[in-house]
């Protein structure tokens, strides 16, 4: 089966395009790229409304999908439900499950989960260390054997330099990046929130930037050390921006990624419009706004490499508690696209190319895997986005099987018409008008 999108506004950093173009898709692969394309037979003719954009299907290097043991707050399925009705083609996932993915059983078991639903494609992340203890290294060769594309101890940072050292050297005999939740747990200690001024009005326990930014240097030097490649997982303080920018200027192997959240929201947000919303705590916690800011202008300048989400749904009940006793962490799968365009798209911080470049080619080519691309050949992972669609956020509408997320009612400009992974449709948008 052929398929023809004619006169779409394609956007593809990889092949130095953005412009109008038609694009030829046949079975599971990318055919053809170019101008007044013809069709034969066999082949339908979409024509992509203007306004419409085409770009390589977006790839969200950090989720938690929860499968197996948390099943009532994700599972493969609604998880990557939720993936593509936010324009993800293909998700990473972390290793925090129960039991931890630190052996190709659990591996396997996702990867079949994953096939299952046959939704978004489903890139299991191992743990660094088994159990993710902080003590052994896991058998990284049977991870990657099993379909593991990057290794990461996330919910818990590595836990000693010697750790991370043997990581690194290890992780990179197979190809893998090492992946850090920085985090000083010494100095984190207790703390629930941004160390500052609203955490001390509201009498809650701090968390200070350095807690995190002092993991960043430990990595950035022992990936100097190492030659080895690690990925920063959900940056938040500017002072950690700091210690990339200076790994990266000595020709470290560092790269870094930040949340929707973290661009969006300062730590304001947990006095208002409701004070002590557990759905707006998270770790990294929100920071301040010069925190906010510094993770703007690594978005722009070039310093941050990738957006995001940390999804990490919890149960309504779970979230139903003292500010101080909720878990951590918020949804972000269906709601990234839309920030992403309403806080620097459309304010004019990024060009729509750099959010391809963020959300799609630079994941792929920190986890090693396909996609990034509209080259011919390629698999057929495509979103079209729709860069001035209202969005209102509905929480009821979710797919996801939880429901926190801070953005509730939030109204927004620019969202998702449609997800292809493989050349199948598995998302269509009904508020945007196209027949795919
Ligand atoms: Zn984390």
């Amino acid at each position: 089966m052929k398929r023809l999108l004619k006169g779409a506004r394609i956007v593809d950093p990889a092949n130095g395009r953005d412009g109008t173009f038609d694009l030829l898709i046949s079975g599971d692969r990318i055919a053809r790229v170019g101008l007044a394309l013809t069709a034969d037979s066999d082949t339908t003719v979409i024509h992509v409304p203007s306004g419409l954009v085409v770009c390589p299907g977006l790839i969200d290097m950090h989720v938690h999908l929860r499968e197996p043991g948390q099943e009532h707050k994700e599972t493969v399925a609604t998880g990557t439900a939720a993936a593509v009705a936010g324009g993800f083609t293909a998700v990473a996932c972390m290793p925090n499950t129960n039991p931890v993915n630190d052996n190709a059983g659990v591996t396997e078991y996702m990867l079949k989960k994953a096939a299952e639903a046959n939704l978004a494609r489903v890139y299991p992340i191992g743990a660094v260390s088994r159990g993710q203890k902080g003590e052994q290294l896991a058998d990284m060769a049977e991870l990657r054997r099993a379909g593991c594309v990057a290794v990461s101890d996330d919910g818990h940072p590595v836990a000693t330099a010697l750790l991370m050292r043997r990581a690194l050297e290890y992780a990179g005999m197979f190809h893998m990046v090492v992946i850090d939740h920085c985090e000083d747990q010494t100095l984190k200690g207790d703390g629930v929130a941004h160390d500052g001024f609203v955490a001390s009005t509201l009498g809650l326990r701090g968390i200070p930037g350095e807690a995190e930014s002092i993991m960043v240097q430990r990595d950035v030097a022992l990936a100097e050390l190492t030659g080895g490649a690690v990925h920063i997982a959900h940056m938040s303080a500017r002072q950690s921006l700091d210690a990339v920018r200076y790994g990266k200027a000595r020709g470290a192997r560092v790269t870094c990624e930040v949340t929707p959240h973290h661009f969006t929201l300062n730590d304001e947000r947990l006095s208002s419009p409701r004070p002590y919303d557990t759905n707006a705590k998270m770790n990294p916690p929100l920071r301040d706004e010069l925190d906010r800011a510094a993770m703007c202008a690594g978005l722009v300048d070039g310093t941050v490499d990738a957006i995001a989400t940390d999804h990490a749904p919890h149960h309504y009940d779970e979230k139903q508690v003292e500010f101080d006793r909720a878990p951590f962490g918020i949804t972000g799968l269906e709601t990234a696209v839309s920030l992403v365009f309403d806080r620097l798209v459309h304010a004019g911080a990024i060009t729509l190319s750099r959010m391809v470049e963020l959300m799609s080619l630079n994941p792929a080519r920190i986890l090693n895997v396909t996609g990034g691309s509209l080259s011919e050949g390629a698999l057929a992972d495509i979103t079209i986005l729709a860069p001035d669609l209202l969005v209102t956020v509905s929480v009821d509408r979710m797919r996801s099987r939880s429901k926190n997320t801070p953005f509730g009612g939030w109204s927004l400009r620019g969202g998702v018409a449609a997800t292809i992974v493989g050349g199948r449709s598995v998302y269509l948008n009904d508020a945007v008008n196209l027949q795919l």
